[in-house]
């Protein structure tokens, strides 16, 4: 998902939900089948879930998250649950469904949820820019069991089928393919899709909205659609119609497409763009947008990281934004070349010098117990695009891609941890990269380096001392850019200790030392010459 900082915040108010810990899981949800009716009378949804639970221990209960209705009319209402198409308990506490079981370990149940009411998130019903009436999924991070009961964390992974009835007007776009479209009595219409790869619920979706559709092209076998207003259609087309360019670069460099197909959607989604498998939603205004492919780049680069390999939990959830962001980067970098990778790298080191100073927290946060969206920060993002960019630089580009494809084969469809990740980069490279992973990515902060200079006219040396100020001392290669009469030297030193001092010998005083000159080190320094 690509954010958008000002909605983020206005909406974090009301999405506070704790976090289901699924450290421990006694379930595993095998497959979903979502049944949904909407209407364009009200914003009442009626849903029958067909969930398939594998048990992984014998428990007497379980629960599957869903917000029930509250105060303010919002919330679902469970009216019934079965066990095999029998009628078992259950008590509805406020964010959960608390069902009574007889299933032992290792059985697999069919459970039917039966629930209706207007969904408080999550679903979002409301007009379009052109004040036609649209229903839109937008589940991150954990927004989904407002509207679906599930299990909502994305260590849970599960196939989907979502069977919508709705009005005859709406088209509705879904993961997966579409199975069916079916005309029933009084103008209504269902529509099925089926996806058969596992996904973490919070990339499952519907929209229901009025569309014109495109076949933009076919990439190895995926056909590529653009969803858009049909008030936008011409634009609409042709912006979205540049996902066909970007899909073979990732295909090459990452492995095979996950999905069937890839269809761009125009629609309400709270963020810039929001990667939902196979699906991915853009921000209404998105159509005319010219940086609109840098967004399309991120958010097809998630369709491999976000919603095939997946996060293991929150914590790791710049295995997905920031390898979506560094993905970006290199899409195009290779599109437009070096430069442009080096100009968004400081942009973004920019961004998260700007933030340690806000917040002091590793990329890798575990304090983040609730409220997810304060993950959407520039750590998870533009740290994580850092810490990725120089791992490349210190493996080198064959074996960093090597690393990359290796991480996708083997988590292709499951979920890691950021300590997987880092054995598959270890074996790929021989290197043991222990202590590289544990100062970027779950140590607070970056080196903030005070480097002063001396140039001895008689030993005709340069003297230069490299001091690491930020309170936990790091292990970096540091280039510098030595300018002087005779032109410019590039020297790279290992830094190590809290002070490093260099001595290089220079037949003229230095004109200016430039530390970093290529942008390959998260870092932030001053430079002075001691007189
Ligand atoms: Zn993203």
């Amino acid at each position: 998902m690509k954010k958008f900082w000002l909605f983020c915040f206005l909406s974090s108010c009301i999405l506070t939900h704790a976090q289901r810990d699924n450290s421990f899981p006694v379930i595993d949800v095998l497959h979903y089948t979502f049944n949904l009716q909407l209407n364009d009378e009200n914003n009442n949804i009626k849903g029958e879930a067909i969930i398939s639970i594998k048990f992984l221990q014998t428990i007497p209960s379980f629960d599957l998250d869903m917000v029930k209705k509250n105060s303010s009319g919002r919330g679902m209402i469970v009216t019934g649950v079965k066990e095999n198409n029998s009628p078992v308990s259950f008590l509805q506490e406020v964010e959960t469904i608390h069902i009574y079981s007889t299933a032992k370990a290792g059985d697999t149940v069919l459970y039917t949820i039966s629930y209706a009411g207007i969904p408080a998130d999550g679903l979002i019903i409301d007009k379009n820019k052109y004040g036609h009436r649209t229903f839109f999924g937008d589940n991150w991070p954990n927004r989904a069991h407002n509207w679906l009961p599930c299990i909502d964390n994305p260590s849970d992974k599960a196939s989907v089928d979502f069977i919508v009835t709705a009005p005859e007007h709406y088209q509705v776009v879904s993961n997966g393919l579409q199975v069916e479209e079916n005309n029933l009595p009084n103008h209504f219409k269902l529509t099925h899709w089926r996806e058969t790869v596992d996904l973490p619920v919070k990339v499952m979706v519907i929209g229901a909205a009025d569309f014109a559709v495109n076949r933009a092209g076919d990439v190895d076998g995926i056909p590529v659609y653009s969803w858009v207003y049909p008030e936008d259609k011409d634009q609409g087309f042709h912006d979205y119609g540049m996902a066909k360019d970007i899909l073979p670069f990732f295909i090459k460099n990452l492995g095979p497409y996950a999905y069937r197909k890839l269809a761009n959607v125009q629609s309400k989604t709270q963020f810039g763009g929001m990667e939902n498998a196979s699906a991915i939603f853009y921000y209404e205004n998105s159509v005319g947008d010219r940086k609109l492919e840098a967004l399309l780049v991120h958010e097809i680069a998630h369709q491999w990281f976000g919603n095939s390999a997946t996060e293991a939990g929150w914590q790791h959830v710049w295995l997905s934004e920031g390898f979506a962001t560094y993905m970006t980067h290199l899409y195009l970098e290779n599109k437009y070349g070096a430069d442009t990778l080096q100009k968004r790298l400081q942009q973004d080191r920019d961004s998260v010098i700007a933030f340690s100073k806000k917040k002091f927290t590793p990329v890798v946060d575990s304090s983040v117990t609730s409220n997810f969206f304060q993950l959407l920060n520039a750590n998870s993002y533009k740290k994580g695009g850092w810490v990725l960019h120089m791992l490349r630089r210190k493996l080198g580009n064959a074996i960093f891609w090597m690393g990359i494809k290796n991480y996708y084969a083997q988590y292709a469809g499951k979920n890691a941890a950021t300590d997987d990740f880092r054995k598959i980069m270890e074996a790929a490279s021989g290197q043991d990269l222990q202590s590289f992973f544990q100062q970027w990515l779950f140590t607070a902060g970056h080196p903030v380096l005070k480097i002063s200079w001396k140039y001895d006219k008689a030993k005709k040396s340069v003297f230069i001392t490299i001091e690491q100020t930020q309170p936990v001392v790091f292990q970096f290669p540091l280039q510098m850019a030595i300018q002087s009469a005779s032109g410019e030297m590039l020297q790279t030193f290992s830094v190590k200790e809290k002070t490093t001092a260099i001595d290089i010998p220079l037949a003229t005083k230095p004109l200016k030392i430039l530390p970093d000159p290529n942008i390959n080190l998260l870092f932030e320094g001053i430079v002075g010459e001691v007189k």
